[in-house]
C-alpha cells in the first residue's frame, strides 16, 4: 500500500490519523493508495503559506508565470503511463479518454501561458490628465486587472485531469496571479496526488514561492468548508453537485468578508427540434442525440438531458427509441454517483405519464458498477405538472418531451431555469421563424448551439462554459477558455501615481508591447 501525504507548499505533511483509500469502481476493490485526511492545522498551514506566496507571486512577470504553467504541462506529460493507468483505475474511464484529457489539460495550461506572454489580457486603460480642463482639472487615471489572492479549487469527479488538480480552474487562477489550494476529489485521490506532485515539481524548478500550491485530502463538508471560511482565502472554483456547490456558496457569502464562489453545478442542457428539421433529418438527429446522451456514460456537464420536439407523427419518437436501444452504458465514476443515477431513474419512473421509451439493449456488465442508458418520454403537460423532470440526472439518460405547437414550445422555454447550454435544430428556412425561441434561450443558457450537440466544449477564447443559476452561482463568467482568468481578478485604478511607481503594464513607455485603451483608442503606442 502506498501512503500519500498532503502537499503543503514545498512540504509533505501527514499529521492526520483518519484514513481513506483510492477505489476502483469497475472492480469494486481498493487500489494500492491510502490517504490521511488533512487536519485543521494542515488546512491553516496551507492557507497561510498561500497568503505569503501571494505577496511574491503577484509581482512576478507574466512571462515568468507562463514559464511556470508550461513547466506544469511538461511535468504532466512526464508523469507518463502511470498517470493514465492510475486515473483509469480510479474513475472507470478508458485509458484513451484519459490520454485525450491529459492533452486537453496540457493545452489549457499552454493556452494560459500564451495569454500571459502576449499580456494584453490585463485590460490596461489609461486616461491621461488634462490639467487645464475647466471647471476642474482631469486627473491621470490608469486601470488594470490584478489578482484576488489565494484561491481554493474543488476538483471535479467527471474531469479527473482537465477540471481537477491541474485543470482549468487551477490554470486560470495561477495565470491571474493567485496561489491555489486544491481540495482533492475523494473519487480520484491518487490521480490528484500524481498531478499535485507534478505542480510541486514545476513550482520548484521554476523558482516559484513556497505555498504557491497545496493539495489537501479529506471531506468536503469538513476541510472544504474550513478552507472556504478561512479569512485569507479570496475566491473559490468548484464543479460538482448542486447541494455541495450551493452549500459552499452560502458559506462564502456568510463570511464576515464574503468572497466569490464560481460553482458549476449541473444542467439539463435542453435540445429543441423544430418541425422541418425533424421531417428532413429526424432519424439522423435521433441517432446523434442518443450518442451525445451516452457519451462518457453521460457524465458530462453538457450532457443533453431533455429533448423537446413538436409531435407531428410517431416517426421521430420511433427513431429515438431505435437509436437509444443501440447505445451502451458503462462503469460510472464512483459508487455514490451510480446510486444517484439509479435513484434519479426511479424518481422519473414513479411519475404518472412518464414512459420508459427505450432501455439500452447492448449494455453488459455488473449491476453494481454499470449504468444502463434509459430514455424517458412524456408530453408537455406532464412536464408542466412535474417541473422536477427538467432537473439533471447525472448519467446516460434523457427525457423526450413532445409539444403540440410552437406556442407551447416557447412557453416551456420561457419557464426553463438556467442551463450551461441550449440547443436548437432547425432548417435554414425555419430558424428565422423561431427567432423568439433563440431570444428566450440566450437568457437561459451560457451557450446556444445551432444544429449540433452540446457535449464537446472547445477550449478557446470565445467559449462560455457557464450559465444562469442554478447551472452556476455566477452567470457573468466562464470556467473554460481564456476569459476564465477574470474570475480571479479585480480591476484597480491608480490616480496620479508617478510613472516610475506604476506597474509595467501602465507606464508611459509600453515596454511589454501590449494593447491598451489610451484616451479611448485601443493601441500599442507609448504615451509621450
Ligand atoms: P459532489 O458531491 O458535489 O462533490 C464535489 C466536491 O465537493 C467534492 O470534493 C466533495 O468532497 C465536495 N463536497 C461534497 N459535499 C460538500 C459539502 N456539503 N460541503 C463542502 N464540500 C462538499 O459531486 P460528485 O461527487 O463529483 O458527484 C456527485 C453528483 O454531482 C453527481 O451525481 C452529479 O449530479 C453532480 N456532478 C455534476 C457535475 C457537473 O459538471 N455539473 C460534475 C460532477 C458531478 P468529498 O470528497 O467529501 O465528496
Amino acid at each position: 500500500m502506498k501512503q500519500e501525504l498532503q502537499i503543503v507548499g514545498f512540504d509533505f505533511s501527514g499529521l492526520g490519523n483518519e484514513m481513506f483509500y483510492s477505489y476502483n469502481p469497475a472492480n469494486q476493490v481498493k487500489n494500492e493508495y491510502s490517504f490521511f485526511k488533512a487536519t485543521s492545522d494542515e488546512v491553516n498551514r496551507a492557507v497561510e503559506k498561500a497568503a505569503a506566496a501571494f505577496k511574491v507571486y503577484r509581482k512576478i512577470s507574466g512571462v515568468e508565470k507562463a514559464v511556470f504553467l508550461e513547466a506544469i504541462a511538461e511535468e504532466l506529460i512526464n508523469a507518463g503511463d502511470e498517470l493514465i493507468s492510475v486515473c483509469s483505475s480510479e474513475t472507470g474511464l478508458p485509458p484513451a479518454r484519459i490520454e485525450g484529457e491529459r492533452m486537453r489539460t496540457v493545452n489549457q495550461l499552454r493556452m494560459f501561458a500564451n495569454l500571459l506572454k502576449e499580456g494584453s489580457w490585463v485590460d490596461a486603460r489609461i486616461d491621461t490628465a488634462i490639467s487645464d480642463r475647466t471647471p476642474l482639472p482631469k486627473p491621470d487615471l490608469r486601470f488594470m486587472q490584478i489578482a484576488l489572492g489565494p484561491v481554493v479549487v474543488f476538483g471535479a469527479s467527471n474531469f479527473p485531469l482537465a477540471f481537477s488538480v491541474a485543470g482549468g480552474d487551477t490554470a486560470s487562477a495561477f495565470a491571474a496571479g493567485c496561489p491555489v489550494i486544491v481540495k482533492a476529489h475523494s473519487a480520484h485521490p491518487a490521480t490528484s496526488a500524481i498531478s499535485g506532485k507534478a505542480i510541486q515539481t514545476a513550482a520548484r524548478k521554476t523558482h516559484m514561492p513556497d505555498g504557491i500550491f497545496s493539495l489537501l485530502y479529506g471531506d468536503g463538508s469538513k476541510i472544504g468548508m474550513q478552507l472556504v471560511k478561512h479569512p485569507l482565502v479570496k475566491a473559490v472554483g468548484f464543479t460538482g453537485s448542486f447541494n455541495a456547490g450551493k452549500a459552499l456558496f452560502d458559506a462564502a457569502v456568510s463570511r464576515p468578508e464574503p468572497i466569490p464562489v464560481y460553482a458549476e453545478m449541473g444542467s439539463t442542457n435542453p435540445v429543441f427540434i423544430l418541425p422541418d428539421a425533424m421531417k428532413e433529418r429526424g432519424r439522423e438527429i435521433a441517432a446523434a442525440y442518443a450518442g451525445s446522451v451516452v457519451l462518457g456514460v453521460g457524465q458530462f456537464c453538457t450532457n443533453p438531458g431533455m429533448l423537446l420536439y413538436q409531435s407531428i407523427d410517431d416517426q421521430f419518437k420511433q427513431s429515438l427509441k431505435t437509436a437509444f436501444e443501440q447505445t451502451t452504458g458503462g462503469v460510472m465514476l464512483a459508487p455514490n454517483i451510480l446510486n444517484a443515477y439509479n435513484d434519479g431513474l426511479k424518481h422519473h419512473l414513479a411519475i404518472e405519464g412518464v414512459e420508459p421509451l427505450a432501455v439500452s439493449k447492448l449494455t453488459t456488465g455488473n449491476d453494481q458498477s454499470t449504468a444502463v442508458p434509459v430514455l424517458f418520454a412524456a408530453d408537455s403537460k406532464v412536464l408542466v405538472d412535474n417541473p422536477a423532470l427538467s432537473e439533471e440526472i447525472f448519467g446516460p439518460t434523457s427525457i423526450a418531451i413532445s409539444v403540440t405547437s410552437k406556442i407551447e414550445m416557447l412557453k416551456i422555454a420561457e419557464n426553463l431555469t438556467g442551463h450551461l447550454t441550449a440547443t436548437v435544430h432547425g432548417t435554414d428556412e425555419e430558424l428565422p421563424e423561431y427567432i423568439e425561441l433563440i431570444d428566450i434561450l440566450e437568457q437561459k443558457a451560457g451557450r446556444v448551439v445551432i444544429n449540433g450537440f452540446p457535449t464537446g466544449v472547445e477550449v478557446c477564447s470565445s467559449m462560455v462554459h457557464g450559465g444562469p443559476f442554478p447551472s452556476t452561482t455566477d452567470s457573468k463568467t466562464t470556467s473554460v477558455g481564456t476569459a476564465a482568468i477574470y474570475r480571479f481578478t479585480r480591476p484597480v485604478c491608480y490616480q496620479n501615481l508617478n510613472d516610475s511607481m506604476l506597474p509595467p503594464e501602465l507606464k508611459n513607455k509600453n515596454t511589454l508591447n501590449i494593447f491598451r485603451l489610451i484616451n479611448g483608442d485601443r493601441t500599442k503606442n507609448d504615451i509621450f
